[in-house]
């Protein structure tokens, strides 16, 4: 499922291929990927008008209609791209069509995502119920808020009305490399813990964001390549196991990351 970085490479995508560029069609194959909006009035409302900037929240993309914005969230296997000539990609299922030549194609294979409109960012945050954007949030901000919640910090990581923006495969991720195990209470982390815990989803969100989000791309000491295949523990060499943590899978070095022991081992 795209998490922020992949959301933040499709909204590098648009910026660099489908700003200031007029509008003059706009096709929907698939009416379910539109929410509260008709093919018809999604057209009327974008044809004429260009894409004037790009913005992100979370998972959300946003582009700038110059009056409100579209709105893409892309489910769990949807994606961008800027396409030339009549050839659509396999799984189009909205085009955004430019004057002269070029396609911005939405896909989206399992038909989970879903495209609206919203006046600002705000109506967005309120609509969805979304936390500030992983990213963007200050280091006092997303520890007042960590240090309100209860339960397991993998589900924490995954709250969207906490932060937004770190899905399933980031938050193993992030809990590798600060390490600790999914399980951990995050009422159990004290206030250098919380600390710890967001520089960390800094360094993992930045880190992924400049090799594209793309596993065969990652540094070497990160679990993101090996945990569909079976691997083995960058740093110990012990097999990844896979467990459940509210009702989701976590891959984990059973080794590197033991419940009962926070960051602080580390440190
Ligand atoms: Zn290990």
């Amino acid at each position: 499922m795209p998490e922020l970085p992949d959301v933040e490479g499709f909204r590098r995508h648009a910026a660099a291929t489908s700003l200031h560029k007029q509008i003059v069609q706009v096709r929907v194959s698939e009416a379910r990927m539109l929410e509260e909006i008709s093919p018809q009035s999604l057209g009327r409302k974008l044809n004429g008008r260009q894409f004037e900037r790009t913005l992100r929240h979370g998972k959300y993309l946003l582009l700038d209609t110059g009056d409100g914005y579209l709105v893409l969230h892309f489910g769990m296997s949807g994606s961008l791209q800027m396409v030339s000539g009549s050839k659509l990609p396999q799984y189009t299922r909205v085009e955004f069509h430019f004057a002269g030549d070029g396609c911005l194609a939405y896909l989206s294979r399992r038909l989970l995502g879903h495209i609206f409109l919203v006046q600002d960012r705000g109506e967005l945050v309120e609509k969805k119920q979304l936390g500030p954007d992983a990213l963007a949030v200050d280091a006092e901000r997303f520890c007042e808020r960590f240090a309100e919640k209860k339960g397991s910090l993998k589900t924490a990581l995954m709250d969207q009305s906490l932060i937004a923006g770190i899905g399933n495969v980031y938050s193993d991720e992030i809990l590798f490399q600060l390490p600790a195990h999914p399980r951990t209470d995050v009422h159990s982390l004290d206030g250098k813990d919380l600390r710890k815990l967001y520089n960390t989803c800094q360094r993992v969100l930045k880190t992924t964001i400049r090799h594209h989000a793309n596993p065969d791309e990652m540094p070497s000491g990160y679990l993101l390549p090996r945990r569909n295949t079976n691997g083995h523990c960058p740093r110990c060499d012990t097999p990844l196991k896979k467990i459940k943590v509210g009702g989701r899978t976590a891959v984990i070095c059973p080794r590197c990351q033991r419940k009962g022991e926070t960051s602080k081992k580390s440190q």
